[in-house]
């Protein structure tokens, strides 16, 4: 049904760059004619694994809406993290040119742009549904934008991984207590605020994750939600599964664009990069809200994991803990400052207004 749907919009959307292109072809000279026949190869280079389910899977289904929306007209060639350049290298290849597009996370160019992880995650912050309304209604593209433009970059939304577990813990969480001295595989944000809890943080790569937690290495490590998860087999080196949702509320991935690239582009092809980003972002979320499903009804009957929620007062000391980092980060940057008052007054507005909706929904349901 999804799959249909996404089809007849495409076909939508090819009809309508097809209807600009008939109107403003009348007025063109045959070097415009040149224009639209001429083929774009871009390279686009990503931070995860070749075809990695989940995040992967999203520039790959860019290229296949771009590749089929401009009947063949630009084709986009995906490179794996390593490929063409290193994971954590996407953002620099795409504001030099060697890449023309990226596909990553907004919260690895924190060293770069302090401001950066608002527009991926932030601990207790917007979900997925209310991220992209604030993104495409609410101002936040705009000043994403703006916070890109110096380096020569146009982001795009690039899919959303919907909120995120807390992770798998190897003992139970019963108390603030029992996070003091915690060693925790959590990147970001999160990670710093575990940190003044007294935990501490590791930054390890996907692949690294289960080797460390068998070995214990660490004694807990986050990851996604139950789709990814299961793929790593993590309920095999942990017992617990906690699914608070604290950290990553709904993380928002980001297709980068070199401008120079972009702007080369006929204005039909333009759109169709545009709106074919956009398909990805929504499509992106479905695919998660669907398989996660799946997925854990498969770890808890299959797999027997126990899931858990972390107590009130963990979840108290957790935000307090937030808080602090956030209030430093924005007196530290004034670009941090501005983004985060848009985005913390559309965040409560936003929670207004599901308290009064969602939240008694879910309730009574
Ligand atoms: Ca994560």
């Amino acid at each position: 049904m999804t799959t249909n749907i996404i089809k007849k919009w495409l076909i939508g959307c090819i009809a309508f760059v097809a209807l600009v292109g008939c109107n403003s072809e009348q007025k063109q000279d045959t070097n415009a004619n040149a224009q639209q026949q001429k083929q774009y190869q871009w390279k686009l280079v990503t931070s995860w694994p070749k075809n990695f389910p989940g995040l992967g899977l999203g520039p790959e289904t860019f290229a296949k809406y771009v590749n089929e929306m401009s009947a063949g007209r630009l084709t986009v060639k995906v490179y794996g993290a390593g490929e063409l350049v290193p994971g954590f290298e996407v953002f620099d290849a795409v504001s030099q040119g060697t890449a023309d597009m990226g596909h990553s996370g907004a919260y690895y160019w924190k060293g770069k742009m302090p401001a950066a992880p608002i527009f991926s995650a932030i601990p207790f912050g917007m979900t997925a549904t209310e991220f992209n309304a604030w993104l495409h209604f609410g101002g936040g593209l705009e000043m994403w934008q703006a916070l890109y433009k110096p380096f020569g970059v146009v982001p795009m939304a690039g899919g959303n991984s919907g909120a995120q577990f807390a992770g798998w813990f190897k003992k139970e969480i019963n108390s603030v207590e029992d996070l003091k001295g915690l060693k925790m595989r959590i990147p970001g944000l999160g990670g710093e605020v575990l940190k003044r809890a007294g935990a501490i943080p590791v930054n390890l790569t996907g692949g690294e994750i289960f080797s460390s937690l068998q070995s214990g290495a660490i004694d807990a490590s986050e990851w996604v939600g139950p789709y990814n998860d299961l793929a790593f087999g993590f309920h095999q080196a942990a017992e617990y599964y906690y699914s608070s949702v604290w950290h990553e509320t709904g993380t928002n991935l980001e297709f980068l664009v070199n401008e120079k690239a972009l702007n080369s582009l006929p204005e039909d092809l333009q759109k169709i990069v545009e709106v074919a980003a956009r398909a990805v972002n929504q499509n992106m979320l479905d695919e998660y809200n669907a398989r996660n499903n799946n997925a854990l009804q498969t770890l808890i009957n299959k797999h027997n994991v126990q899931v858990k929620q972390f107590p009130v007062d963990v979840m108290l000391a957790l935000k307090n803990y937030t808080k602090e980092v956030i209030e430093e980060k924005a007196n530290a940057d004034e670009t941090f400052a501005k983004v985060w008052a848009s985005y913390s007054e559309f965040l409560t507005n936003a929670r207004q207004y599901n308290d009064l909706t969602m939240k008694a929904y879910y309730e009574n349901r």
